[in-house]
């Protein structure tokens, strides 16, 4: 077991880091007041080849790993984190199924563009009636007529849904096969019948374009199926397996911002004639939050080096979303604890990290879906 980053997976963590440091940490407070898409961001992120850091160089991207990916989200999502949902849903979300899934022409078609940064990228699985049981709430469907599919349904909680030059939709192909009736589809931003809807007002994340998306007899070429039809379902659940190590980091930099401030300020901050980095229950937080965090890191690696040697990683993975979710969320709750009554001002940081990552509890997988995604593994490991 090596514990060490190679050479790369430095370079690569240390570029983005002071990237983070000059570019979004000076904004981000801003950001989380005005709402305010920093598209300007995402461009230059792309000139620093952050957009695809994961896909190969012959499809625009940097060629590194999965674990260079989880570094950068951390990074980026320790400086903000509505600029690391949007980065981490646009790789693992937006990029990923075409990558695995793709036909070469459609990885040069759609996954080019997204991984050179000259656009985002988009995924609608949810719809009204749930996300939890994916399988069962999708309606949208897509009818082949001709050389067209025709779309007609909903998606909800899309993220950069209202900007992305592409938006990977569940439809259903086939009504009468259940799950191996779902197929995905690229529907690209300019497609006839594609409506954006509102921009979700949310607790947190104010910087990353929440958005339903409508299908009004939408169509799109018959070529823009991805992967076989039928292997929707298959495919959304192993882009999920993916997305959660990215959510995972996301969490992981929310905790460490959260962690950082924390210790800052505990040693600025008197009480009782001494700084309250003294006492004890102040120590006691900060020693959990950094165990925890600790703990967490270790988890989101392990997935993704599983991940990067293709043995199988979804209990890994869950296990990472749902650890490093908890653990930062409990890192942003002792962080506005150590801060006293300025945790609770908006002056201060702390309160907008521990709003921001609660939505790491909830997207990609809830963590009680999650935990049954856990335990089912590791029972049918052991029936
Ligand atoms: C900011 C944000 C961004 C998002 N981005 C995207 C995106 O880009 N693309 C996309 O497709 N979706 C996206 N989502 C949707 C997200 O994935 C779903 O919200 C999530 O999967 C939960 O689905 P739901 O909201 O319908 O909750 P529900 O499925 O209705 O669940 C409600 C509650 O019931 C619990 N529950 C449900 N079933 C069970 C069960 N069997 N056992 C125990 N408990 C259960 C859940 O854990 C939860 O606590 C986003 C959501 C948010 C908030």
């Amino acid at each position: 077991m090596d514990f060490q980053l190679t050479e790369e997976q430095r370079a690569i963590r240390d570029m983005v880091h002071d990237f983070a440091e000059n570019e979004i940490v000076p904004r981000a407070g801003e950001i989380d007041r005005t709402d305010e898409h920093p598209a300007d961001l995402f461009r230059k992120m792309g000139e620093n080849g952050l957009m695809g850091v994961p896909f190969p160089e012959q499809y625009g991207g940097a060629g590194a790993d999965t674990l260079s990916q989880a570094l950068a989200i951390e990074e980026v999502s320790r400086a903000s984190g509505s600029v690391g949902l949007t980065y981490a849903a646009h790789l693992s979300l937006g990029c990923a199924p075409l990558y695995m899934f793709g036909a070469d022409a459609q990885k040069k078609k759609w996954l080019v563009p997204l991984a050179k940064g000259e656009a985002l990228g988009a995924l609608a699985l949810t719809e009204a009636k749930g996300g939890s049981d994916l399988a069962g709430s999708v309606t949208t469907t897509a009818l082949l007529k001709g050389d067209e599919w025709i779309i007609n349904g909903s998606k909800m909680y899309v993220t950069s849904g209202a900007v992305a030059r592409s938006t990977i939709a569940l439809c259903i192909t086939d009504k009468g096969k259940g799950h191996r009736g779902l197929s995905m589809i690229i529907i690209p931003h300019d497609a006839p019948g594609l409506v954006v809807g509102k921009v979700e007002e949310k607790m947190g994340l104010h910087g990353s374009l929440t958005t339903q998306v409508f299908f009004e007899d939408c169509r799109v070429p018959k070529e823009n199926l991805l992967g076989p039809e039928g292997a929707g379902f298959r495919q959304a659940m192993m882009t999920l397996d993916g997305g959660r190590i990215g959510i995972g980091a996301m969490a992981l930099g929310l905790g460490r911002a959260a962690l950082e401030a924390s210790i800052k300020y505990a040693q600025e901050r008197t009480a009782f004639g001494s700084p309250i980095a003294n006492f004890q229950a102040i120590q006691w937080m900060i020693a959990d939050s950094t165990m925890e965090l600790e703990a967490a890191r270790l988890l989101v690696a392990r997935a993704a080096v599983l991940k990067d040697r293709q043995q199988p990683f979804s209990t890994e993975a869950a296990m990472a979303k749902l650890y490093a979710s908890e653990a930062a969320d409990r890192a942003c709750w002792k962080a506005i604890q150590v801060h006293g009554g300025a945790g609770y001002l908006r002056d201060f940081p702390v309160e907008r990290f521990y709003r921001d990552n609660r939505l790491t509890l909830i997207g990609e997988g809830t963590n009680e879906i999650l935990r049954m995604v856990i335990a089912r593994n590791v029972l049918r490991a052991n029936a």
